[in-house]
């Protein structure tokens, strides 16, 4: 089956992948995260990139759609050194680890 027409091309860029992680991350922007200070899941949104926990009001920067960005996971290990391989491995097991979180 080929596909024809305006979205000829970018199929494969913006395909169900994108639709995938788009439905996650707004899942992961709902759901409220666990605070770093008190260990209560409480944290919400409070702009981009700053979250805030309605437990014990500690605010802290952190990813634009959940607190801790993968991107940080991939900056750490890069300033180790690590190659690219296995950096995107670390970030794919960051990512099935999520997944894999329910509560
Ligand atoms: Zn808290």
């Amino acid at each position: 089956m080929k596909k024809v027409g305006p979205t000829r091309g970018l199929g494969v860029r913006y395909g169900s992948t994108v639709r995938k992680r788009y439905v996650k991350v707004i899942t992961e922007l709902k759901k409220p995260h666990r605070c770093p200070q008190c260990g209560f899941t409480r944290v919400k949104r409070e702009s981009v990139g700053i979250w805030k926990c309605s437990k014990c009001e500690y605010t802290f920067a952190g990813g634009a759609y959940t607190p801790v960005t993968k991107l940080g996971v991939v900056a750490k290990r890069a300033a180790k050194g690590a190659p690219v391989e296995e950096t995107t491995k670390a970030v794919e097991a960051v990512e099935s680890a999520t997944d894999e979180e329910t509560e």
